[in-house]
């Protein structure tokens, strides 16, 4: 088995045959440690500095000691390695190969074992859990702890490690640097025995932490991009193209998601658009809140990690009142916070202070931004409306959360998303429902009427209509002004849609007039009918001048073999409608 240096960590030295090379390696051990000799034969220079480094830290040949410190999980570099380590070892599970991943502290994060011998043997020296320390400090020269040391791929071939323990192995591993910075952000290491390392363990290493790079690459920002153009080599600048064009393709593709959206609910959306969103930056949960005119802040839509309770629900004022801060009022603007458990509070000690949690929270979370989508020229409203996004995440890789100008502005993009859906619903309502009473106006109420009376006529099931219109109500705008007559119209819809049942179709008709449809038989209806004139009659409302009562009455029809279309069914209540007015009003006549 031929061992071959890289030229990055020989520096052009020659290949050596494994044989040779491990007696000449022996004797150099021995000059290094027994007769302290600065320059032992056959020992690359790469080992011995590291070798010489080791010593002055005084760490013990035999029985170094070990140490397991806590580790951060699930951070942005793990999530860059992992699908890339995993594709790397899946075909490799009957080879004699460990590969690990450590963070920039040499502390192990992710290990993948090949064959489960080999990994065993090596899960019982300890060296195969999450947070083993690998600095050159504690285990002396090894793969993880040497290549961070010198900032370079390395190949700790059996002796060549410090201890004597590790002399079964082999270990190669290669710093991982952040694209952008440049600084070492970990190591990836693979591991073998000793008697099987070739140059392929190195160059797997070492192409491991590009495909790595190159993951932590698609993360970075565009303002550090930028930065990054003057610095780079063309290779590197091409790879950040590649990695900008994909951002754009991304950004393009949740724009277009949240435009294709906008006629579907805003709860829709916001699920459509986070998916997509997700791709960028990672969150644990997602708030859209709208506030119209001096309404409360609501919650209008939800994603991830939150309680499905929480949708509708007002946001407490203090609450609202932070997030606002954090918007800066101002179009389009978005701001952060961090280190606190929740919007309300700065730091974790005010968590505790009462201040209370966004609604349907489940949890502290330490990184906030809020986006807002304000009002503007776009609104067909005369009250102001705002519609804010607050994403949390306590998730690796949401360190730039909210910083990023790339974050920032697609969250702004999608609080403008929302907002749009926001509205469209409004709008739609708007069209359908009547201003002053609120009830579906004329041609909303035609419409479900249409669909329910083609439904009962092709099934037989029964079907009702009544039309209810105030008695003498111009006598009460004469009397006591426009704005009372206003007040009564809302009170008489109001009691009629309380007397109404779950499924009752109901729509202000014209000026005084409103119509029902309700699915009931003859004598059922006319029972109901006579609720809804009673509960007009027992109206009292309180104006500068007395006590106000009004009546109504009721033209009550059945649908039945004569009506051939709705227009029928309605002639038919309206005839009976005037023939209560003509009896004297205050009744109900079916037709
Ligand atoms: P009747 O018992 O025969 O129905 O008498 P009426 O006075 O109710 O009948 P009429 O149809 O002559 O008058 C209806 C009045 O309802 C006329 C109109 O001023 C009033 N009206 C219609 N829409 C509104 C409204 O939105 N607000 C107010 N305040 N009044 C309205
Ligand atoms: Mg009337
Ligand atoms: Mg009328």
């Amino acid at each position: 088995m031929m061992y071959r240096q890289t030229p990055a960590e020989a520096g052009g030295e020659a290949v050596v045959s494994a044989a040779g090379g491990r007696l000449l390696l022996e004797r150099g051990r021995r000059q290094f440690f027994d007769d302290n000799a600065l320059e032992p034969p056959g020992v690359r220079d790469v080992i011995r500095r590291s070798w010489a480094r080791v010593r002055d830290l005084a760490v013990p040949l035999e029985d170094p000691q070990t140490r397991l410190l806590e580790v951060e999980s699930d951070t942005l570099l793990e999530r860059a390695a992992r699908p890339v380590l995993q594709s790397i070892t899946e075909p490799l599970s009957d080879v004699e190969l460990i590969c690990s991943l450590a963070g920039p502290d040499a502390l192990l994060r992710l290990p993948f074992a090949g064959r489960s011998m080999f990994a065993r043997m090596l899960a019982e020296a300890g060296s195969l859990i999450k947070g083993y320390d690998f600095s050159e400090s504690i285990v002396g020269t090894n793969g993880i702890g040497t290549a961070l040391a010198i900032g370079r791929p390395v190949v700790v071939d059996g002796g060549e490690h410090y201890v004597e323990a590790a002399r079964g192995i082999s270990c190669a591993a290669s710093p991982i640097r952040d694209p952008v910075s440049g600084v070492v952000v970990g190591a990836v290491n693979f591991t073998c025995p000793v008697g099987a390392s070739s140059p392929l363990l190195l160059a797997m290493t070492t192409s491991a932490a590009a495909q790595i790079e190159r993951e932590l690459l698609t993360t970075a920002n565009r303002a550090d991009l930028a930065v990054l153009r003057g610095q780079v080599n063309p290779a590197a600048q091409r790879a950040l193209a590649v990695a900008e064009d994909r951002r754009r393709a991304l950004r393009e593709h949740l724009h277009r998601a949240s435009m294709n959206a906008t006629s579907t609910d805003v709860q829709t959306l916001l699920g459509q658009v986070m998916q997509i969103a997700a791709r960028l930056f990672p969150f644990d949960a997602v708030w859209a809140m709208r506030r119209v005119g001096d309404a409360p802040l609501r919650v209008v839509a939800i994603d991830g990690d939150v309680a499905p309770g929480a949708l509708g629900a007002l946001v407490p004022e203090e609450t609202a009142m932070m997030l606002d801060r954090a918007a800066c009022g101002e179009p389009g603007r978005s701001g952060s916070w961090h280190g606190a458990g929740h919007p309300s509070g700065r730091s974790p000690e005010s968590t505790s202070a009462g201040v209370r949690p966004l609604p349907g929270q489940r949890r502290l979370i330490r990184r906030w931004v809020v986006a807002a989508a304000p009002a503007g020229p776009r609104s067909p409203f005369p009250q102001t409306s705002q519609t804010m996004l607050v994403v949390a995440s306590d998730l690796a890789g949401s360190e730039g959360l909210g910083q990023r100008g790339l974050s920032r502005d697609l969250l702004t993009e999608i609080a403008f998303a929302c907002d749009t859906a926001c509205r469209f619903e409004e709008i739609s309502k708007l069209a359908a429902s009547d201003p002053l009473t609120g009830l579906p106006n004329r041609r909303c109420f035609l419409e479900f009427a249409q669909e329910a009376f083609g439904r009962c006529r092709s099934t037989g099931q029964p079907l009702a209509t009544f039309m209810v219109d105030i008695d003498r109500f111009k006598r009460v705008n004469d009397t006591f002004g426009h704005r009372v007559g206003d007040l009564v119209l809302t009170r008489v819809a109001r009691c009629i849609q309380a007397a109404l049942r779950p499924g009752d179709i109901v729509g202000r008709i014209g000026g005084e007039e409103i119509a029902v449809v309700t699915a009931a038989m003859p004598a059922q209806a006319l029972v109901l009918a006579e609720q809804l004139r009673r509960a007009v009659a027992d109206i009292r409302l309180s104006t500068g001048s007395g006590t106000l009562a009004v009546t109504a009455s009721v033209g009550v029809a059945c649908l039945d073999a004569r009506d051939q279309r709705l227009s029928d069914l309605l002639d038919r209540a309206d005839r009976a409608l005037y023939a209560a007015k003509d009896a004297g009003r205050d009744r109900v006549v079916a037709a």
